[in-house]
Parts: structure tokens; sequence; C-alpha cells
């Protein structure tokens, strides 16, 4: 079995980002020490769009020079210890300001890739991917959307052949959200843990040009919830998130998850942490021949770092833990 586990390397995008020190080094430092010691691969979905506005405004101001060549470093570490980096957009960052020393983000219209038009859009994707190859020891190939708004598909199809993005992990089965920000249906994709697509991210095609890894859900209690969302204020020095932003709120989507059995992404964020056995137990049930695990260092716990290292350590010879590729 191949066990991916994948970052989303970002700040928050509430009302406060958070430092690149706590968001970003802090806890991706902490997850290279335990993939250096199991020997293990992850993947790294790097926030291009934020890269490439550090890249644009760091001639300007100072401290985002000094952010600048601290994510840079951390880049390059990234891939030294032998996990990859590759592209995520969240295309917010287009109108983003950075003003009196924080972001400030304007989500109107602009949160997902949908919100462009045709050219805007593909133009992004261009742009994005051309400054986070600047980083890479290789090209890029692999896509996750960011909030995982993919949809439709058939918009990106084009300029991702022209890029030779190929591989995409932002689907999660079973799972379907829209609020003002968000939009996306996995309801109806393939219970697989990999599938050629070409036009649909939920239509498996044979002879697709793309491969999907979706991300393995799970169907969490409500019970689980409350306890997510209470254990932070009650126990923070185990289960306070690492990073020191702000999220932006779904309220709505909240309240579903604290009164019914919901599905959602299996993560070695936080809480989530203590579910990532079962899903495994259960791909191997399933004879799955892998399983793809969401994480974001901002939202890693002193809580879930442990976790995640017990589960490598328990599973590091057992199965292979290995960056997402179109090989894996
Ligand atoms: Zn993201």
């Amino acid at each position: 079995m191949n066990i991916q586990l994948t970052f989303d390397y970002e700040l928050f995008f509430g009302k406060r980002a958070g430092s690149v020190e706590k968001c970003l080094i802090e806890p991706t430092n902490a997850l290279l020490t335990i993939f250096q010691r199991y020997g293990i691969q992850a993947t790294f979905f790097v926030d291009a769009g934020y890269l490439l506005k550090l890249k644009e405004l760091a001639p300007q101001f100072q401290s985002l020079q000094n952010d600048l060549d601290a994510v840079a470093n951390q880049l390059q570490a990234i891939q030294v210890q032998g996990s990859s980096i590759q592209l995520h957009i969240h295309p917010h960052w287009e109108k983003a300001r950075y003003q009196n020393g924080n972001w400030v983000f304007d989500m109107e219209n602009c949160y997902k890739l949908s919100d462009f038009n045709q050219g805007e859009m593909e133009e992004i994707v261009r742009k994005y991917k051309a400054c986070l190859d600047l980083y890479s020891t290789v090209p890029t190939t692999v896509f996750r959307a960011g909030g995982w708004c993919i949809q439709p598909f058939q918009r990106l199809m084009k300029v991702f052949k022209e890029l030779k993005i190929q591989v995409d992990s932002s689907v999660i089965p079973n799972v379907q959200f829209a609020s003002e920000q968000y939009d996306f249906d996995f309801t109806t994709a393939p219970q697989k843990a990999r599938y050629t697509f070409e036009n649909d991210v939920c239509v498996e095609d044979k002879n697709g040009f793309f491969t999907e890894y979706p991300i393995a859900s799970f169907r969490y209690s409500p019970l689980f919830y409350w306890r997510l969302y209470g254990l932070g204020r009650l126990f923070p020095s185990q289960h306070k998130m690492m990073g020191d932003g702000l999220f932006l709120t779904q309220p709505k989507r909240k309240n579903t998850q604290l009164s019914q059995f919901t599905w959602n992404h299996v993560s070695c964020d936080g809480f989530y942490a203590t579910k990532m056995k079962a899903a495994l137990k259960s791909a191997l049930h399933n004879e799955q021949q892998g399983i793809v695990i969401i994480g974001h260092p901002k939202g890693m716990t002193q809580f879930s770092l442990k976790k995640l290292a017990a589960f490598c350590k328990q599973y590091h010879n057992i199965h292979a833990f290995k960056a997402l590729s179109i090989n894996t």
C-alpha cells in the first residue's frame, strides 16, 4: 500500500494571515524531522500565488524579503529531505494587499479559479506554476486546487495539458460544500485510490490524460467535532494549532458538523490525526492500492505531530510512504 502524506503549505486566509515562522517554518521543520527519522517522503502543495506575491513585493518591504528567504530555504530543505513540492493555487492573492505589516484579503469573486474569466484563469495558472518551478529541482506536474475548488475542470483542461500538469489531488470522494467562497461536489467521484480522467474530475475515463489521486474521506460523528472544536480551548498546549492566523470561517459547515454525521477528508491536522489509523485499515480492507492523507503545517498541533510520528513509526516498514507523482 502507498501512503501519500500531503501538506498544503500556506498561511491563513481569514482576518489574520499569521506569521511565516509559526504557520510554515516551525511546523514544516517538525514534519521534516519525522520524515527524515523514518526515511519517508511526502508532498508539499505550495501556495504559489503567495510565493509570487512575496517575490513581487519583497523589493519594497524588508519583512517580506525575510519571509521570502525563509520560505525559499525551506522549499529547498523539503526537496533535500526527499519530499517534493507541487502546485497549489489560491487565486485570491491576485487581489491581496500588504498593509502595516499584515496581509489584507478581499475574497469577493476571487477565492477560486472559476471566479475568473477563461483568459485570466489560464494566465494565473501559467504564472503561478512558472514561479513555483523556479524553486523546484524538477518541473512540477501535480496540482491541488485551493479550497478543493477544481470544478468545472473542463475550463482548466487545456492549460493543464499545455503545462504538462498531469496529476491532480483535489477530489475528496463523498464530500460536497458550497458557500460564498467554496463550490465543490465530489459525491459522484469514483471510490478508487487512483483513476484517470479527461474533462471531469468525477468521471473516470480510461483514456484520459489526467490521473486523480483523491484525498481519502471518512465519515465523522458530531461527537468527533465537539471534541475537535473543544480541545483547543481546554488543552491548548497539546491541541492549539501551531499556526498563528485565523481561518476563513464557515459557520454553516461547522453547525452541520456538530449536529450530524458528515464526510470529510482524512487528515493529520490537529484532532483529525486520531482517525488516520482507522482510515488506513478501511483502505486495506477495501484492497485499495493507496491512501492520500491531507494536512497543513499551520494546522499541526503538538498532539497531531505525536500521532503522525507514531503512525510513521508503526507503518514505515510495512507500507511505502511516497511523494505523489504519475508513477506512484
Ligand atoms: Zn489551500
